[in-house]
């Protein structure tokens, strides 16, 4: 029977091949990822390289679902790889995988109850359960959003409708606002003021101690000084942990100082927020269920495929007032048993059935799997910091709070410090058996690990330190000619 390509695009038949196929493919690419079968966590090509390949793919016309799909495991990162050690996003639990096919075909827009009754209750389970580990009374509420950027503009919005003298969504800017965070938060936070018309007075950087918190000492100074020129603070960040880091604030002092100044006091837990899931490290965070606002990312420390936020609220109905016009602030207050419309506090109208990835992990593994993972990481960390600590060609920049390790070879005197571990991390990206990332702390350049994979171990560990010392040593090589 002849067919056309919109009837075949419907056609169960090839969905089910396909779809038994994909699976096979996948289990057995991962299965040979966790394993080393596939030597690299990283396949790295230059930009233009992996362009010339995809365009001549796509010039040769239609063909072969699968073969398109093993080509793009083939040409990405490998997250599952125990040598993967770079960016801070989760190896996605295998069943949370499963949860985001289902719902990419059912394509639910959330944002209206009608158009994802599931996954918006299911939305309200997560994020009630997730403010009870906080530790937050029962008038609190959360919404799931698209990422930690987003989540963390939302709060500042928030901050902005509770603190600012007057109505800014209604009438624009009347006052200079301003936000304090320490210097080490992540760059979104600076853009949100930014984007809120803040500008770059706006945003007052605290200085980090030694350990790279922000110095809560200083907030009444640096608050006074912000009065004096004219501006008016609105909020205070504190970050649970720092993302270059992993680094806690003192959250327990941010709160006095925002209760005192009547300040909102918003937590950034996107990737150390996790911690309340496990109780032994859960002291990191004390004092969060004083914040304002929680955002927590899943999809870091919490085994959900990116992206994957929660929002948290200590009060619900603040959360209503994000978007909502001054004139409707009490209606809206009034309409807060509305939490099941989610595009009412969210950015998005259209949203993936984020909920029902982090719920398939609760639902299948329990709670207990994510304590499994923070003990896991935190500890594996602790221990790839002891062997750094330990070996006198390395430097370890501060023992890690949290799974985020920076460290950085020390060569003999004649060397620049910077240049060599510049080429070190260049060098590991091209060949690719490692995948870490770089950071600057101070002035000087780090080599940054974020340790997000169960399988990473010591094996992987001491292995990474070998390639980084016969990195150097080819440095010296090439400098010499
Ligand atoms: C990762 C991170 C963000 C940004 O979150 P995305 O989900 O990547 O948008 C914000 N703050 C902190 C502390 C982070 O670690």
């Amino acid at each position: 029977m002849k067919t056309t390509p919109l009837a075949a695009a419907y056609d169960t038949a090839d969905f089910r091949q396909w779809g038994h196929a994909l699976i096979d493919l996948m289990a057995d690419h991962i299965e040979q990822v966790q394993h080393g079968d596939i030597p690299q966590a990283i396949p790295y090509r230059h930009p233009e390289a992996e362009l010339a390949f995809w365009q001549a793919d796509f010039d040769q016309g239609t063909g072969d679902p699968l073969a398109f799909f093993r080509q793009v495991l083939d040409h990405s990162v490998q997250l599952h790889h125990p040598q993967y050690m770079g960016h801070q996003v989760s190896v996605p639990a295998l069943i949370s995988s499963l949860a985001g096919m289902v719902s990419d075909l059912l394509s639910n827009g959330t944002g209206v109850y009608e158009m994802g009754m599931a996954s918006n209750a299911i939305e309200r389970v997560v994020t009630d359960f997730t403010c009870q580990r906080i530790g937050y009374p029962a008038t609190s509420n959360g919404l799931i959003t698209s990422g930690g950027t987003l989540a963390n503009l939302t709060a500042m919005l928030a901050a902005r409708q509770a603190k600012a003298p007057t109505a800014v969504w209604e009438n624009g800017h009347r006052e200079r606002l301003a936000i304090l965070v320490s210097e080490e938060a992540h760059y979104c936070i600076d853009r949100a003021a930014r984007i809120m018309g803040m500008g770059s007075d706006g945003i007052i950087k605290i200085p980090t101690d030694d350990q790279y918190r922000l110095r809560t000492d200083l907030l009444p100074t640096y608050y006074a000084a912000a009065r004096a020129r004219g501006l008016h603070p609105i909020a205070v960040v504190g970050c649970a942990g720092s993302t270059s880091t992993g680094s806690y604030d003192d959250l327990e002092a941010i709160a006095d100082f925002c209760a005192a100044y009547d300040l909102w006091f918003h937590a950034d837990g996107a990737h150390g927020g996790a911690v309340i899931f496990n109780d032994a490290y859960k002291h990191l965070v004390r004092g969060i269920e004083r914040a304002d606002t929680v955002v927590i990312d899943y999809h870091k420390m919490l085994m959900t495929p990116a992206l994957n936020t929660a929002l948290l609220f200590r009060e619900a109905h603040e959360a209503y007032c994000t978007f909502a016009q001054r004139a409707q602030y009490l209606w809206e207050a009034s309409q807060q048993q509305e939490w099941f419309q989610s595009g009412k506090r969210t950015f998005e109208c259209t949203k993936l059935m984020l909920s029902i990835k982090v719920y398939a992990i609760l639902r299948t593994y329990g709670v207990g799997v994510f304590a499994e993972n923070i003990d896991r990481l935190y500890t594996q960390a602790r221990i790839f910091a002891d062997l750094i600590a330990a070996a006198p060609d390395f430097e370890l920049a501060v023992v890690p709070a949290s799974n985020i390790v920076n460290f950085r070879y020390l060569p003999d005197a004649a060397t620049d410090i910077d240049a060599i571990n510049g080429y070190i991390r260049q060098q590991l990206v091209e060949a690719g058996a490692f995948y870490i990332v770089q950071t600057t702390l101070g002035k000087s350049r780090y080599l940054r690990t974020t340790i997000m994979n169960p399988l990473t171990g010591v094996a992987e560990f001491e292995s990474l330190l070998a390639h980084c010392r016969m990195w150097a040593q080819r440095y010296g090589l090439v400098e010499m000619g």
